[in-house]
């Protein structure tokens, strides 16, 4: 097996010296240096590692970084292009994978999603529901599907306010063909545990809040790179992680 090799680092910023794998190091490795931080994190607050699935976020990155990582084991891709899905989709049709769209939905892009993916975490609206629901062809099984809140409440972000959610898992729970399973957040990035770990809470309060007016949800879609440990002890069961394994995106 060839590994793909990326392009050297430039100086690490004192800042994200720990994100940033070490050069030198391959994607096998590094995919084992993020179990073990799963690990650690899981035990430290008390959880169940094997509850915690690892997102690979392989965007910008070519075909070829993903057959190493599934070398090594690795099954579950997060890509945000719909145009990069679909290319990298046919490349590697017939492997034993799974491709979750971590990116924002445009409406002329979700009949290719509804057809391609297995799983969409930035779901945020009705109309985009509908049609992911109503695009979903026949024969496969429901598309899996979390709801993205804004919890920092930017303005620019995506992602639904948590006062509108209800109304929204409300619908969505009612749509056949697609299946709610939890939600996800991109917090505002920050350097502090705590602040981190205050943001996660309020996801896992919002799927608290769902789960007891009778939504059977399981999945906390929350943690990257430099905050999964925050996001693991507010209870994350997937970590969406990019640049720790597959290295600096250029674009
Ligand atoms: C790019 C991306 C990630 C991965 O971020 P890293 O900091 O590279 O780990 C996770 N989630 C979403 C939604 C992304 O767009």
């Amino acid at each position: 097996m060839v590994e793909y090799s990326i392009a050297p680092f430039n100086a690490v910023p004192a800042d994200q010296g720990q994100v940033l794998p070490k050069s030198g190091t391959g994607i096998c490795d590094r995919i084992q240096a993020i179990h073990d931080r799963i690990h650690t994190s899981a035990r430290r607050w008390g959880r169940a590692p094997e509850e915690i699935q690892l997102l690979a976020v392989s965007k910008t990155h070519p075909a070829q970084a993903i057959t190493t990582a599934l070398a090594c084991g690795q099954r579950a891709f997060g890509e945000n292009y719909v145009s990069e899905l679909t290319t990298k989709a046919q490349a590697l049709a017939g492997q034993d994978l799974s491709w979750h769209f971590i990116g924002a939905i445009q409406s002329n892009k979700t009949r290719t999603l509804a057809t391609i993916a297995q799983w969409v975490h930035g779901v945020d609206r009705v109309s985009i529901a509908r049609r992911l629901n109503d695009q979903r062809p026949d024969g496969l099984p429901p598309l899996q599907v979390c709801i993205q809140v804004n919890i920092s409440g930017e303005t620019s972000k995506s992602g639904i306010d948590d006062a509108s959610l209800p109304a929204l898992a409300e619908t969505l729970a009612e749509l056949p063909r697609l299946r709610l399973r939890g939600l996800m957040t991109i917090p505002a990035p920050s350097d502090d545990f705590d602040i981190q770990r205050r943001a996660f809470a309020r996801l896992r309060q919002a799927q608290d809040d769902l789960i007891r007016r009778g939504h059977d949800l399981d999945t906390l879609s929350m943690g990257m790179s430099d905050d999964l440990e925050a996001a693991i002890a507010e209870g994350a069961t997937l970590v969406r992680v990019g640049t720790a394994i597959f290295g600096r995106r250029s674009g």
